[in-house]
């Protein structure tokens, strides 16, 4: 635990003073133990401790979410009374504090570091894309966790790309290998919906391509809110050049399942793809390997490029081409490594916050369907990639509308200990302009 708040949940009349809120557990997100500073049961300062990174997206605007019985869409707290600070009783590690307002008594609140995407509803999603009975559409169990979860891989393609001996292009993606990194399932979501569409664009590309999706690595993490780690505590990521069957089982399958592929003279492993969030950085961006051979270098970075034209929140500026040590262990890496020319991996990562659009200066926070939107566009790309344009006649892509969030919770005045926290100097500070909460309760 490096400090990240996953979520956890809270009654308000349970809360008084020196004792921890009320955990409920509910085996979907990870529950924490706060103090709580003031026992009056309307306002109360969080103090989530043992923050390690210097750089946060508190600092740019970023605040928790919160939800309750009677408001049950996720919401981000107004930023104003946020802070992330260093702090010298907890080893001099960053604090994040926030005070929030109980409004309601019998309302059951919930908080979260970023919109949850639960284990229990990756299952159902996947029963309901079951049930539609998509000759296009295959899901198989890969493997099992250490905890006995399903490792699910999809298979997404025309039929015809399955036939005995027909040769394969396969796009390869996995996402919350990292559990607390909820948006890598919005994102991963997005590019399932969109290439099971009856779109034109997702036609062309069953036809074309066979789409191979493990979208949750690490089913157990996501099971007992971990931020980083599986359950035995290994952050997985850094296990691809020797994943253990019995303490990774879930990445040892993947990688037997890869390099089978890459060894089948009639299948061609043209993509991996591994769908991260990051803590620090606004918009999606990839990360990619460096090549001795610089004309692979320059093709490797024609995908995130196209990507750039499709999508508004992708900056091609922040994507990066990097082989640190500390990186050997990554899928993107190893995979780099292993496979030959013809094959590319990247790291594409969301920001748990906000994407700035170019020639803009305003952040716009993401939400579930801007994630999604750029998993579709992740997909979309594909198109450009191949040049399979003239696969489709009429090249339009649905863009459903953004819904604005207007949080409706009480804005609380820090008072007592919080007017000890930092001030601009050293604290949060944001250049993000938000609402202020209304007063509807
Ligand atoms: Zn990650």
């Amino acid at each position: 635990m490096t400090g990240q708040l996953s979520g956890f949940t809270t009654r308000v009349k349970e809360a008084t003073s020196e004792r921890c809120l009320f955990q409920e557990r509910r085996g979907r997100e990870e529950r924490l133990g706060i103090p709580v500073i003031q026992g009056h049961w309307e306002r109360v300062i969080f103090n989530i401790v043992n923050f390690s990174k210097t750089k946060s997206l508190y600092r740019d605007g970023m605040a928790p979410m919160v939800k309750s019985t009677s408001r049950p869409k996720w919401q981000r707290l107004p930023p104003k009374n946020v802070y992330y600070y260093r702090c010298p009783d907890h080893r001099k590690n960053y604090v994040m504090s926030f005070a929030f307002c109980f409004d309601r008594e019998e309302d059951i609140y919930q908080f979260a570091y970023c919109y949850p995407y639960t284990y229990t509803r990756f299952q159902h999603y996947l029963d309901s894309l079951q049930k539609r009975n998509m000759d296009y559409f295959f899901r198989e169990q890969l493997g099992q966790s250490v905890q006995q979860r399903h490792l699910d891989l999809l298979t997404i393609t025309s039929p015809d790309n399955l036939r005995e001996g027909a040769e394969q292009k396969v796009v390869f993606i996995t996402g919350r290998v990292h559990p607390g990194e909820t948006p890598s399932s919005f994102v991963c979501q997005g590019i399932i919906d969109f290439l099971l569409s009856q779109h034109p664009i997702a036609c062309a590309l069953r036809e074309h391509l066979v789409f191979k999706i493990a979208p949750m690595l690490n089913p157990d993490g996501v099971y007992l809110g971990n931020y980083r780690c599986s359950l035995m505590g290994f952050d997985l990521n850094r296990h691809w050049l020797d994943p253990s069957p019995w303490a990774h089982p879930t990445l040892h399958g993947v990688k037997q399942l890869i390099i089978q592929m890459y060894n089948d003279p009639k299948t061609s492993l043209e993509f991996y793809i591994d769908i991260h969030a990051h803590s620090t950085m606004m918009n999606g961006f990839m990360y990619g390997n460096i090549f001795e051979d610089e004309e692979r270098f320059q093709r490797q970075a024609v995908f995130p490029k196209l990507l750039c034209q499709n999508a508004e929140d992708f900056s091609y500026s922040s994507t990066s081409f990097n082989r640190d040590a500390v990186k050997a262990g990554t899928g993107r890496r190893f995979l780099g490594g292993l496979l030959d020319h013809t094959s590319y991996c990247y790291t594409l990562e969301v920001s748990f916050y906000s994407y700035i659009i170019r020639g803009s200066t305003a952040a716009v926070p993401y939400t579930e369907e801007a994630y999604m939107k750029l998993g579709r566009n992740v997909a979309r790309t594909f198109l450009d990639y191949y040049r399979l344009n003239p696969m489709v006649e009429k090249v339009t892509i649905p863009t459903p509308r953004l819904r604005k969030e207007t949080p409706p919770y009480k804005r609380p005045l820090l008072r007592g200990p919080a007017s000890s926290l930092p001030n601009s100097k050293g604290g949060k500070k944001s250049s993000v302009s938000h609402k202020d909460p209304s007063n509807s309760f």
